[in-house]
């Protein structure tokens, strides 16, 4: 007889409305994320496109819909190992990582207090830095601590154990290997940011002031590692010409082959940004075609009303830095002068495609494309950027689908 549960893996926007709309059909869901927390990218970006919400607007919103949800189990720091069977009887194994803090924890802090040891931020993408022991996210779900024992500094696990009077700190926790047995999978592993180092000409890792479209998304975040300010790494002052690179990585053979879709959206959102807090910044988008399909077509005009926006039709050829100033020089081919330009600027801003994060894995039972998109078979259904780029609307309405599907796909099995 057919398994009717699903298993939903990712638990990001898409994987969250998946397991969401499942469960609220009655149907058993398993959801398994392998952070410490529940929110994907969303949970990373200040505010998302088109109507500019903060994340804690949709997050918030299906949290407490998922604390309500009696057919939902939710495995965070968990991955799939392998995957056997087939549709309406699958077996998944799975292995859930340590948090080393457990249900008891209120997120009173105290622990955080005493803590001296420090990791780099991941979710900060490296601009800032927590403690050891540490919330996960600003909009953490569950609301609970995580511990990095690697991070410690002698003495601080005594101190965080002694202080937390919730008895919430379990250094002893082991890592666990587990097995589901459900009727079909919706795969919501979503994107990570294409490597920038590996774009050799456009000086990232190199130069301090060329940052990412992602290292943005924080700056801005008021809960972010330069609480809100978009600031010059190199020494903190406000830049106010900035340019952006578009296709930073995408539509390049070399890179990634394909678009990333919502790059040119996010660049004019982070242009807003500008506009919001620094009106005298001069923006300068440098492109190979402005890409804003469908209704989207609003934002653009949106952007290019209330920002400081010049376009310069170009594929970027290089970056420099001028050592004295750290001041960013940028050459690209204007295609539309036919004219060969070289712009001073204080802060280069990376366009940076999306890549699925299941690249480069192997997963036994999962069968990925060239790019390392997620191939759909009769009961394995990716969504949202598991499957391709996409921006939040679409990943959602990928995500319902995805439901209808894996229902069919039981109820035929
Ligand atoms: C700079 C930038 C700005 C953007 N701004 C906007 C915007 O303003 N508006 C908009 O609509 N879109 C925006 N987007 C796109 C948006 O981020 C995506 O549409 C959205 O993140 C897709 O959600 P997802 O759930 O498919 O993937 P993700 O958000 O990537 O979520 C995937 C989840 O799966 C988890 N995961 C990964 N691997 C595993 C694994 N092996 N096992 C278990 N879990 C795993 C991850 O930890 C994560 O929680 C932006 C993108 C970029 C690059």
């Amino acid at each position: 007889m057919a398994n009717s549960s699903i298993l939903v893996v990712g638990g990001g926007i898409s994987g969250i409305t998946s397991a969401i709309e499942a469960a609220e059909m009655e149907v058993d869901v398993y959801l398994v994320e392998s952070e410490p927390t529940l929110g994907g990218r969303v949970g990373q970006l200040r505010y998302y496109f088109p109507k500019l919400c903060p994340p804690t607007c949709g997050l918030e919103i299906n949290y407490k819909r998922m604390k309500a949800n009696p057919h939902l189990t939710i495995y965070t720091m968990t991955e799939v190992l392998e995957i056997s069977g087939a549709p309406g009887s699958y077996k998944v194994k799975l292995k859930q990582n340590p948090r080393f803090v457990n249900d008891n924890c209120t997120c009173c802090g105290e622990c955080e207090k005493v803590c001296e040891g420090e990791r780099i931020s991941r979710f900060d993408f490296g601009l800032g830095k927590t403690k050891a022991i540490y919330l996960p996210s600003p909009m953490a779900f569950p609301a609970r601590y995580v511990l990095d024992k690697s991070a410690l500094a002698p003495g601080d696990l005594e101190k965080i154990m002694s202080v937390c009077q919730y008895h919430a700190i379990d250094p002893d926790m082991k890592e666990e290997v587990f097995e589901l047995e459900v009727g079909a999978i919706i795969w919501a592993t979503g994107w990570q940011p294409y490597d920038a180092t590996k774009i050799d000409n456009l000086g990232y890792g190199k130069f301090n002031n060329v940052i990412t479209n992602m290292q943005v998304e924080r700056m801005a975040s008021p809960w972010g590692p330069t609480g809100g300010e978009i600031k010059r790494p190199s020494d903190g002052e406000v830049p106010t010409k900035v340019a952006f690179v578009q296709c930073a990585g995408s539509r390049d053979e070399n890179h990634l082959p394909y678009c990333s879709y919502i790059c040119c959206l996010a660049s004019l959102k982070h242009s807003l940004y500008f506009a919001e807090k620094y009106p005298n910044t001069e923006c300068t988008i440098f492109y190979i075609d402005i890409r804003t399909p469908g209704r989207y077509e609003k934002f653009l005009n949106r952007a290019t009303n209330e920002a400081k926006i010049k376009f310069v039709k170009g594929k970027v050829a290089k970056i420099e830095e001028d050592p004295s100033t750290k001041d960013l020089l940028v050459t690209a081919e204007d295609t539309l002068s036919g004219r060969r330009v070289t712009e001073r600027f204080n802060m280069v801003i990376l366009a940076l495609g999306m890549q699925p994060s299941t690249i480069g894995k192997t997963i036994p039972g999962l069968s990925l494309d060239e790019n390392g998109f997620v191939v759909e078979t009769d009961g394995i259904i990716p969504v949202g950027c598991a499957k391709k780029p996409l921006d939040v609307m679409t990943s959602n309405e990928t995500a319902t689908g995805a439901v209808l599907k894996a229902l069919q796909v039981i109820k035929r099995a």
